[in-house]
């Protein structure tokens, strides 16, 4: 249901005290409701037991709780687990829980749709558009770490800004989010297990360095080469690779801070020797670490996986040069949690 009062959670611990205060109460409720909205992510006012009944009566006259639901849970036959989140205003992103044996992710989503044009990721079709809130990204986290204690008996131990969207084109609010997770007074996260994931907007790039952010950055790369990037991510067009180049080079001046590229080999698009040595050259100017992707088909077009041999000769080339590289085998393929699949199909 819609409605016209102001969602709290956009109020700062300071303005919810100064609220009180223009209440003829005291200010201290203030930071008491803070840390029911926030650590103890309370989704009602009426939840909140140390006020008064009168007080979250008040609360309620003035103030909305915009907290997510969780729709539909899917468990994937090797653990991954994805949530159909529905927003206040009934737009749905998705989020993904991802175990391993020692490790519990939340792959978390920055945007309804979003903003860029990417040809192989279904996520780019979807026409409706809208930021996430900073409240709205929190409660992913957090339906998540719930998720993990109940099913797998741990905490949530890391982060990706991998799901829906392109963060840096939510930035403001995806930065809120993090303050929130990282705070002692919401989930005490270390930035250090939060990774940013951006298919490259150089400026955004600079200002997280300016901003001196303390989460970690990967780069969806796909294509060291100008003219094959922008076929198949077009804004590349605008930005170029030698823009990018130059913003991850200040970021890592800036934050010393390694650089994750991923990247996904295709059949007949990217797997050759050239694109092979230019991916090596990109890699020299800041350091940085490779991450190939499999691909996860989202229909029956233009994109096909490279063979196995191709990813072997970047393997091998890329280590010869002393690049670290990783293969990351897909989870969540069956359920359509995987990279690049999000699409709310239900
Ligand atoms: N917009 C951000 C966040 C999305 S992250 C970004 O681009 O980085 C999702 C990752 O999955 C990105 O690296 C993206 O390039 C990759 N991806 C998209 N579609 C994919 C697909 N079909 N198969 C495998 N990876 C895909």
């Amino acid at each position: 249901m819609k409605s016209d009062k102001k969602d709290i959670r956009a109020l700062t611990k300071e303005q919810l005290r100064d609220f009180f205060v223009s209440k003829g109460d005291k200010s201290f409720r203030g930071n008491q409701v803070y840390e029911w909205l926030w650590q103890k992510s309370a989704h009602s006012f009426e939840a909140m037991t140390n006020l008064s009944i009168d007080t979250r009566q008040m609360l309620a006259d003035n103030f909305v709780i915009n907290h997510i639901k969780v729709d539909l849970m899917q468990r994937s036959n090797d653990g991954t687990i994805k949530n159909a989140v529905r927003l206040h205003d009934d737009l749905i992103v998705e989020s993904v829980l991802i175990p391993t044996k020692t490790r519990t992710t939340a792959c978390v989503s920055s945007q309804v749709g979003c903003s860029l044009d990417c040809k192989f990721c279904a996520t780019a079709r979807l026409k409706r558009m809208r930021n996430l809130n900073p409240d709205e990204i929190y409660d992913q986290v957090v339906a998540i770490d719930n998720e993990s204690k109940l099913y797998f008996g741990r905490r949530l131990s890391n982060i990706v800004f991998m799901g829906m969207g392109e963060p840096l084109m939510n930035y403001n609010n995806v930065l809120k989010a993090i303050e929130k997770i990282t705070s002692d007074e919401g989930l005490g996260m270390s930035p250090k297990r939060i990774t940013v994931s951006t298919s490259g907007v150089p400026k955004m790039i600079r200002k997280m360095a300016d901003d001196e952010v303390k989460f970690k950055l990967a780069v969806s790369l796909h294509s060291a080469i100008d003219e094959v990037r922008t076929s198949i991510m077009p804004f590349n067009a605008n930005f170029t690779l030698a823009d990018l180049r130059a913003s991850l080079v200040y970021w890592y001046e800036k934050t010393k801070s390694r650089i994750t590229y991923e990247y996904v080999v295709w059949k007949g698009i990217n797997d050759t020797q050239e694109a092979v040595n230019a991916l090596v050259d990109f890699c020299r100017f800041a350091p940085s670490k490779v991450n190939l992707i499999e691909y996860n088909p989202i229909d029956d077009g233009d994109f096909k996986q490279a063979s196995e041999s191709a990813i072997k000769i970047y393997v091998d080339t890329l280590e010869r040069n002393g690049i670290t590289v990783t293969v990351r085998r897909s989870r969540g393929k069956d359920i359509d949690a995987a990279c690049g699949q999000l699409a709310n199909k239900q």
